[in-house]
Parts: C-alpha cells; sequence; structure tokens
C-alpha cells in the first residue's frame, strides 16, 4: 500500500457568516499551514493573535457545542468546521477567525467542504499519521454511551432517541471516508428542541439561531427550512459532531465508534480518556 502523505489546504480562502451563539458577524479563514503543525485557530483581532491548537486537551466547554482555549485564544462552537477539514484530508491548516466563533452557516458542515474544495489541497512531504485504536474504550455518561473498539477502517454507528419528542429512535452505521461524510453527513443540520429554546435564549445563546441554520424538534414534528435534508437527519447530524469532536484526537482515526444518544460532553470525555491513555 502507498503511503499517505499529510495533506494542507493550496491557498488562503474565506467565508463569512453569523455565528450561531454568539449572533457576531464573523469571517474566517483558511490558510495553508506546515507539515506536522495540525489545525491551528488563530484570533487576528486580538494584540498579538494568540493561536490555540484543536485537541482534547484543550477543551473547556461542551454545553451547546465544542468551545477549545489557549491563554487568551477562545474558539467556541469548532465542531461543524473541524468535521468538514478531518473528512476531507486537510491535516494542516491555520484557520484565521476575527470573532470567537465561526460562522454557522446553514448549520452543517457542506459550506466549509465547497470552501476546502475551491481552494483546493496540496500533497506534503510528511506521512500521515492515524490515531489508531488497538484496545476498546467505554464510557457511560449521563444518558449517552460510547465505545471505541478497534477496525481497519474510521466507522460510526449511532444511534439518538429523544425523550421529549414523539420521533422515532434513528440508527445509523458507516464507513466514514471523504467521500461518504461528503453525500451522508455534511449536509445534515444543527438541531433543538422546542423546550430548550426558552433555556437558550435566557441563557444567551443562539443569539444568530433561526431556522436558517437549525432544525426545530417540536413533538412529533421538526420545523426545518424547506423540509428535512436526509429523513434522519438528526441522528447523521449526531454523527458530523462525532467526526468533528473526535479530530480532537489531533489525528485521523481508524477505529469504529459506537454511540448511543451522544453529545459533546460525553464525545470529548472519550477523547480526552483516548489522549491520556496514549500518553501514559
Ligand atoms: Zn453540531
Amino acid at each position: 500500500m502507498s503511503v499517505e502523505k499529510q495533506r494542507t489546504i493550496k491557498k488562503a480562502i474565506s467565508y463569512q457568516g453569523i455565528a450561531l451563539h454568539t449572533g457576531f458577524r464573523a469571517r474566517l479563514t483558511f490558510r495553508p499551514a506546515d507539515a506536522n503543525s495540525g489545525i491551528i485557530f488563530r484570533r487576528i483581532d486580538l494584540p498579538g493573535k494568540p493561536t490555540v491548537k484543536a485537541c482534547g486537551t484543550n477543551v473547556t466547554e461542551v454545553m451547546r457545542g465544542t468551545t477549545i482555549e489557549d491563554g487568551d485564544c477562545v474558539i467556541n462552537t469548532v465542531e461543524h468546521v473541524l468535521a468538514a477539514l478531518v473528512s476531507q484530508g486537510v491535516d494542516n491548516v491555520i484557520v484565521d477567525m476575527d470573532r470567537p466563533e465561526p460562522p454557522i452557516a446553514d448549520g452543517s458542515s457542506m459550506p466549509f467542504i465547497r470552501l476546502i474544495e475551491e481552494a483546493g489541497t496540496d500533497e506534503q512531504d510528511a506521512e500521515r499519521e492515524y490515531f489508531i485504536v488497538d484496545k476498546p474504550y467505554f464510557l457511560e455518561m449521563e444518558h449517552a454511551i460510547i465505545n471505541v473498539v478497534p477496525d481497519e477502517k474510521f466507522r460510526i454507528s449511532c444511534t439518538v432517541k429523544y425523550d421529549q419528542s414523539q420521533l422515532d429512535t434513528q440508527y445509523l452505521s458507516l464507513e466514514v471516508t471523504r467521500e461518504s461524510f461528503k453525500t451522508e453527513l455534511s449536509e445534515a443540520r444543527t438541531f433543538c428542541g422546542y423546550h430548550e429554546l426558552e433555556y437558550l435564549m435566557k441563557a444567551g445563546l443562539a443569539r444568530g439561531g433561526s431556522l436558517d441554520n437549525a432544525n426545530v424538534l417540536h413533538g412529533n414534528t421538526i420545523l426545518s427550512k424547506d423540509g428535512l435534508r436526509y429523513p434522519d437527519e438528526i441522528v447523521r447530524h449526531k454523527m458530523l459532531d462525532i467526526v468533528g469532536d473526535f479530530c480532537l484526537l489531533g489525528k485521523p482515526m481508524k477505529g469504529h465508534i459506537i454511540a448511543v444518544k451522544p453529545g459533546h460532553p460525553s464525545n470529548v470525555t472519550m477523547v480526552q480518556k483516548m489522549l491520556k491513555e496514549v500518553n501514559k
């Protein structure tokens, strides 16, 4: 088998839009980065342009999205951007941001994939390294169960069920490749429960949220703009979030993630557990 090389973005490319929780208008720019540098976010609006690496050890908040932080550099809701980058084989990139949160776009990863495709990617000199799962990991947390077991491929099997809604259980299992991520997961939009709206508003969250970028579950219906993109869009978005959160391992993963009712807290706790075991 030929050796896979690391890749970076071919040229700088930008995207502008509203951020989900803060409601700011934000601009994100992908820039080429050296081999072995990983995915680095940089706050170009702050003095000294501080950076933070996309890594599980830098996660500081997981309630409504995944936040990473290093010194003065805080970036909220990184998961949809990370899912696009890791799934499309971008190992090294600098993500310049002029706000603490990337644009939510349409609530999916598709706009970021289009951006990567428009810029193109370049092969670099260094060999790509994988996080190879060589033993099983188990986690049970609140309502979530996450198991990660060895597999030659990167696979996700996910089950979701919402107690507050009358929607059926959704289940999907697939091997995540560049192509399958794009066709099967990337367009699934973020969502929230109708009952959560009041809490989110009171907490000052979802300020940029609307049916332009999120689905809302209400009873046995889903409020969404232009109908659902996949009949099981919810489980697909949960899998998109898993791809983004597991990117925080710092390398693309080979292994099978089996998740029941996952969320950012359980995803990130599992990533941190795996990193700890490896660095022992
Ligand atoms: Zn999400």
